[in-house]
């Protein structure tokens, strides 16, 4: 099989396909001896780039050579670049550098991958879910398509247990991040009159700069102040390099305690050993303020969703092995929490998703778990239906003359998502019209852009997250008159975003499918249509 799916994550990922009974399975890092790669990059020489747990491990001796957490900056507009032995890299090319680690790991045992499906968070805008996508080819991969995280993780789950409707919260804390996320799986019939398993994004939150890493600083500060009160000293006398050592120990002791009551740490401070254990007890008490956090994003996500009645909750993402994820959320959701796989489900739910997309033939995917019966999918009987990560609009003139955005795509709707709204030309012999596609996470029916008609900056509310997407060219034949109507046609799915217009009167028509990596000329001096025909 050479169709894979591929979890690209903050601080792990991994890389699954389906074996030949149709079971989805992790493709091992034997490196690491790990399922999981870490997505830490460290450029040793000009010739020589280290990837994984070994990458890793340099953060504390050689720390400005390493790269991690590349994902919060793929696809932002004010991401850095990366320069070193004379060679600049970006996010996306670092990015890439992970996911052709992840595609040589497969080759080394043999295998050989040829189309792949990327998760990434729900939350993504355009721009970032372009970045992944374009990570993928730099690194020699076929993109079938992204999918969402949590969508892969109730595609795992629901792959191998039910088929009934289901709304299910997916709650994902991973080493940087916290994602929450309600995904109602229903049955509809398609087109063909079957009854197929729909899978819905009903509402996304979290935090992106909350995750394990944050449980490893409580412990990281715990280990310091004993270290300090047990030799009368204060946080500034411990020297960087006794630092580091407890730096490179707490992820360590952390996962011991999600399996142990207790565990031990030896650290050498100023020639004298200090032999420091800590109970889990002691963990769960300095970090619950952390998992507190986690179930106020938790009861956002619920209330903007209207309260859903929840049947069931998914952990998932490597954080939620602590033993205290999983009670505090078993308190708030009763018999309704279920683990599996958190650190692969992601994976494995893209891999299925992928294979989904590829084979021709019927396949069944069958699994026991836990000593139930074996439940079957048939290939097919799965359509993803996600939501539009972001609303989206062309750029016009509204009745008071006043240059808005037109949102005629809101966000939360069903992908792909389809408007097509009639727009006239506001004066007569207009040469041409540039359109212009916003991207925004504004709910109102229409809003001022940041940048202007003439590409000057204005007044509008950054909240909104306003971002110009590009632009689309139409000229128009001479003597066109005042008023002729423009029909513009958007679309939009999980890869980006398609814009037409097209002249009513002569048929004429235009239409582009954004990337987002080319130049935007902003200064352009841009012909706008309007809204409302004046007549
Ligand atoms: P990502 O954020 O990249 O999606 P993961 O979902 O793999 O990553 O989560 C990684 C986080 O999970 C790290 O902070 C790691 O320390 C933590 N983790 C992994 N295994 C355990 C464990 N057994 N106990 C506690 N934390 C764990
Ligand atoms: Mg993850």
């Amino acid at each position: 099989m050479s169709t894979y799916g591929i979890d690209l994550g903050t601080t792990y990922s991994c890389i699954a396909t389906l074996d030949n009974n149709g079971n989805p399975e992790v493709v091992r890092n034997q490196v690491d001896a790990s399922d999981t790669l870490a997505s830490v990059v460290y450029f040793e020489s000009s010739d020589n780039v280290v990837i994984g747990a070994s990458a890793k491990d340099m953060i504390e001796t050689d720390g400005d050579r390493v790269v991690q957490f590349v994902k919060r900056e793929i696809g932002k507009p004010d991401a850095h670049t990366y320069e070193f032995d004379g060679k600049t890299y970006t996010p996306v090319e670092i990015s890439s550098l992970i996911l052709k680690r992840l595609k040589q790991m497969v080759e080394e045992q043999g295998g050989n991958v040829d189309d792949v499906v990327i998760t990434c968070p729900a939350y993504f805008g355009l721009e970032e879910r372009n970045a992944t996508k374009k990570a993928g080819e730099l690194a020699g991969l076929h993109v079938l398509n992204l999918i969402n995280e949590p969508t892969a993780a109730a595609l795992s789950y629901c792959a191998r247990q039910f088929q009934e409707e289901r709304t299910i919260l997916v709650y994902d804390l991973g080493g940087g991040t916290f994602d929450v996320t309600i995904v109602k799986m229903s049955q509809v019939l398609n087109d063909e009159g079957n009854e197929v398993q729909k899978v819905t994004v009903v509402a996304t939150g979290g935090n992106d700069k909350l995750g394990g890493k944050d449980w490893d600083d409580k412990l990281f500060e715990y280990i310091i102040q004993v270290c300090c009160d047990e030799n009368g000293l204060t946080p500034l006398e411990i020297d960087a390099e006794t630092r580091q050592i407890i730096r490179s120990r707490v992820e360590i002791a952390k996962k011991k305690l999600s399996t142990s009551e207790s565990t031990k740490v030896k650290i050498n401070v100023n020639g004298s050993m200090t032999n420091i254990v800590i109970t889990r007890d002691e963990f769960e008490q300095l970090t619950s303020n952390l998992v507190a956090q986690t179930m106020n994003y938790v009861e956002e996500v619920i209330k903007n969703a209207n309260n859903p009645n929840i049947d069931m909750v998914l952990l998932v993402g490597g954080s939620t092995y602590m033993p205290m994820i999983h009670d505090t959320v078993e308190k708030r959701f009763p018999q309704k929490v279920q683990l599996h796989d958190p650190d692969r489900a992601v994976a494995m739910g893209a891999a299925i998703y992928a294979s989904m997309l590829v084979e021709e033939n019927m396949l069944e995917i069958s699994s026991s778990e836990n000593g139930l019966t074996s439940s079957t999918i048939k290939k097919g009987k799965f359509s993803i239906e996600d939501q539009t990560p972001r609303s989206f609009g062309p750029g016009v003139y509204d009745e008071n003359e006043q240059y808005v955005i037109d949102n005629i795509i809101k966000m939360g709707v069903s992908m792909p998502a389809k408007s097509v709204q009639t727009y006239y030309t506001p004066e007569d012999n207009m040469p041409k019209i540039i359109l212009r596609v916003f991207e925004n996470m504004s709910m109102d029916e229409t809003l001022i852009p940041c940048v202007n008609e003439q590409g000057k900056s204005q007044e509008c509310n950054v909240a909104d997250n306003v971002k110009l997407l590009g632009d689309l060219e139409m000229a128009l034949p001479v003597a066109t008159k005042k008023n002729t109507p423009i029909e513009v046609t958007f679309k939009v799915d999980a890869l980006g975003v398609y814009v037409k217009a097209k002249n009513v009167y002569n048929g004429e028509a235009v239409e582009t499918t954004l990337h987002m990596d080319s130049d935007i000329d902003v200064k352009r001096s841009c012909v706008n249509l309007v809204k409302v025909s004046a007549e």
